[in-house]
């Protein structure tokens, strides 16, 4: 970073900081997302905004290597207690955090002690892919649903420590349950919007006191800082209503998990590639390329998507988590589900939605891998085999071998393989992130080997 952009962030800050000083801000959380998923970072108070923003804040490289339970892996390239990197906040996305009075909000890059991007972050990898695709002609629009189950936060008398206790029953989409969360959704919808977040829905989703909200797609970047920014802000107005938020992919062994699907559409000129082609369901060729590479490279994406043991819990047909990796119109069964659109709204509305994945993923690493798989698609021209327009789970094994329907991986080791196999995907994420991904993967492999399914769910219930 050259002197002048630091002279630039610092005034930039210096503005900023008076005007957070009025609206009675007293800190600016800088959070960052580590490999494992786990949002992490520092604060500072506001009259060291400007200096922050010039300088950085002082952060070890060490939590790259890091696992759900503060665990520190060996890896390759990550994991040693040397060396330091600095915070930089981004001050365009500063926000002030509606649901902790006091607290404003501001996604952090991490830069090395020279100025240049750290070679791990996975925030500045996002830009750099987003910008590659630019220098294409190709812009891609993404956003991340939310799904999320709360528990009490005071447990019943003889409960096990960290157990889940539904915060509130009635039926999956049901009015008993609206009116139960009414005063906590309330706030909750206030604080987004408060904080300029476009939501698009809520409701109350199938598990056992779950719920869900879905925003207007973005510029990836600002996609991936909004479901951060989401989550955050979920967690404290949970906080504020005494209850529990989990954003596990399994918060109890034997039930429906947690999704965190991505929306994306592709586009160039301004079109949407998703629709108005002659392709199948409407696709262009482009859009069909872009999903072609989403389906080639599912398996070694689920990686990075559907980053944790627990993940693989989740995975099962019948819960609407995309377990055959196939694509088909509004198939939510299928990993890749192509959602048209209505008639009249497609050029605005139509996507593919991978549903296969979860919010324990880190969200810049996941666009970054969906990405460059959807880049190298359309680099080959890839097309499609035909649409799954069934739930392959209701086919008979021989049924599905003969449609060349398969599962996703059926665990993390498996999507680990695929992902060290895959030579697109290991080039877009570079030899020390990929590296990185795959020591963290395995660490986590390794700390759970052996656990029943309620010990993992256990251990990974309250981290994300
Ligand atoms: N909760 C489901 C999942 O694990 C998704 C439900 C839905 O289709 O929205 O992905
Ligand atoms: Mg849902």
């Amino acid at each position: 970073m050259e002197q002048e952009e630091r002279d630039r962030r610092r005034e930039q800050g210096g503005r900023l900081a008076s005007r957070l000083r009025g609206a009675g801000v007293v800190g600016v959380v800088l959070p960052w997302v580590d490999t494992s998923g786990v949002t992490r970072g520092k604060a500072v108070p506001v009259d060291r905004l400007p200096d922050a923003a010039a300088w950085g804040v002082g952060m070890s490289p060490v939590f790259d290597a890091f696992l759900f339970d503060d665990s520190i892996i060996a890896g390759r390239f990550a994991g040693s207690a040397v060396g330091d990197l600095r915070l930089h906040p981004d001050l365009d996305r500063l926000t002030v955090l509606a649901a902790q009075p006091g607290w404003a909000w501001a996604p952090a890059d991490r830069y090395d002690l020279d100025g240049e991007p750290h070679v791990q972050d996975s925030r500045l990898l996002l830009r750099r892919t987003v910008d590659a695709l630019a220098s294409e002609g190709l812009a891609v629009r993404a956003a991340f649903e939310v799904e999320w189950v709360l528990g009490l936060a005071d447990l019943p008398a003889g409960s096990e420590p960290g157990a889940f206790v539904p915060a509130f029953s009635g039926p999956a989409y049901g009015m008993a349950r609206h009116v139960e969360v009414s005063d906590y959704a309330r706030d909750l919808l206030t604080a987004l919007a408060d904080q300029g977040i476009a939501v698009e829905q809520f409701h109350p989703e199938y598990a056992a006191a779950q719920l869900e909200v879905s925003v207007a797609a973005e510029d990836p970047v600002a996609a991936a800082d909004t479901t951060v920014l989401v989550r955050h802000t979920i967690k404290a107005v949970s906080a504020r209503h005494h209850v529990r938020a989990s954003f596990s992919p399994k918060v109890l062994a034997g039930s429906v998990g947690n999704g965190g699907h991505v929306h994306l559409s592709v586009w160039r000129d301004g079109a949407n590639l998703m629709t108005g082609g002659d392709r199948a369901c409407g696709l262009t060729s482009g859009g069909e390329a872009f999903v072609a590479g989403l389906l080639q490279h599912l398996p070694g994406l689920l990686a990075v998507g559907a980053p944790t043991v627990a993940s693989y819990l989740r995975l099962v047909p019948s819960h609407w988590a995309g377990a055959f990796a196939v694509w088909g119109p509004e198939n939510r069964e299928a990993a890749l589900r192509l959602v048209p659109g209505p008639r009249g709204h497609r050029e605005a509305a139509a996507n593919v939605e991978v549903k296969c994945i979860d919010a324990a993923a880190n969200p810049y690493l996941l666009l970054t891998g969906l990405l460059a798989a959807g880049r190298a698609g359309v680099a080959s021209r890839a097309t499609l085999p035909a649409p799954v327009d069934v739930d392959p789970g209701t086919l008979s094994d021989e049924q599905r071998r003969a449609a060349g329907i398969r599962a996703v991986p059926s665990s993390l080791e498996e999507a680990l393989r695929a992902f060290e196999a895959d030579d697109v995907l290991r080039a877009a994420f570079g030899e020390e992130v990929a590296a990185t991904i795959a020591d963290v993967r395995r660490g986590e492999v390794a700390a759970l080997a052996g656990r029943s399914p309620e010990e993992v769910t256990a251990a990974l219930r309250w981290v994300h």
